[in-house]
């Protein structure tokens, strides 16, 4: 079955709190009368039955990992954060139900610094600690375009493939062939699209080109996470829609 978890969690934030209150809005936003349950495929989400978790407070990071192993027991998850650095945890949990599998990573940011600002678990690190632990056996970065020489020299040395923004066609994403686990930044998106995010990184993907890039995915899907949407910051509630979209899509893939 598909599972459903929120973490209440932006402590390793770098910039701007906030995204710990992301996930009951993204539920909110899914139910909204302005729009219906049917995927772009055709399916009705109504329809699917999915295991809700709800939605958890965290008190310290690593309870992440406890909270996503026994919620990914059984489900096939998707998480709503927080901020980035829940992936790691989550990743970890899902590694040790589900053993091997590829990542598609879809952010502004690599996420690949070795430590920021004194912390190795910050938002911006947790695909340095993914791929350290051997987490992932292909981990692909789309959308990215903020790529430090520091962030260069990780990719190199963990084998990243990283496909910038600036040379992004939806034919240079390599193919997968083991099950995927789907990680969105919403900051992944350019700001005209999805304002309701901490770091405003121009020059990013439209909605209709991360949704194309999910439509495109046909291996199995044993997890995501939807990270990074900040309420404080979003604009008619325009990013709220956009991630309740995104969730939608993903269930559909997911059934
Ligand atoms: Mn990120
Ligand atoms: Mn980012």
């Amino acid at each position: 079955m598909i599972g459903l978890q929120g973490i209440l969690f932006d402590e390793k934030s770098s910039y701007l709190r906030g995204a710990a209150k992301a996930p009951p809005v993204i539920r909110e936003c899914l139910k909204s009368d302005s729009a219906n349950l049917f995927s772009e495929s055709g399916l009705d989400i109504s329809e699917v039955p999915i295991n809700d978790h709800g939605d958890f407070i965290i008190s310290s990071y690593f309870d992440i990992y406890d909270i996503t192993l026994k919620n990914a027991a059984s489900d096939k998850l998707i998480t709503l954060g927080g901020d980035h650095s829940i992936s790691y945890p989550i990743v970890k949990a899902i590694h040790e139900n589900q053993g091997e599998f590829d990542i598609l990573h879809i952010d502004a940011h690599s996420d690949l610094y070795d430590e920021f600002e004194g912390d190795r678990f910050s938002h911006a690190c947790p695909f340095a600690r993914i791929m350290e632990d051997g987490l992932a056996h292909k981990l692909v970065q789309v959308g990215i375009r903020t790529l430090t020489a520091h962030q260069r020299e990780m990719a190199d040395k963990f084998g990243v493939e990283i496909i910038e923004m600036k040379d992004y066609r939806i034919e240079s994403v390599p193919s997968f062939d083991r099950p995927l686990y789907i990680s969105v930044d919403m900051d992944a998106f350019d700001p005209a699209f999805a304002p309701g995010i901490a770091h405003h990184e121009p020059g990013g993907f439209s909605s209709r080109q991360v949704i194309d890039l999910l439509l495109a995915m046909d291996q199995e899907i044993i997890g995501a996470d939807i990270v990074e949407f900040n309420p404080d910051r979003d604009l008619n509630g325009m990013t709220g829609m956009l991630t309740a979209k995104l969730l939608k899509e993903l269930i559909a893939l997911m059934a």
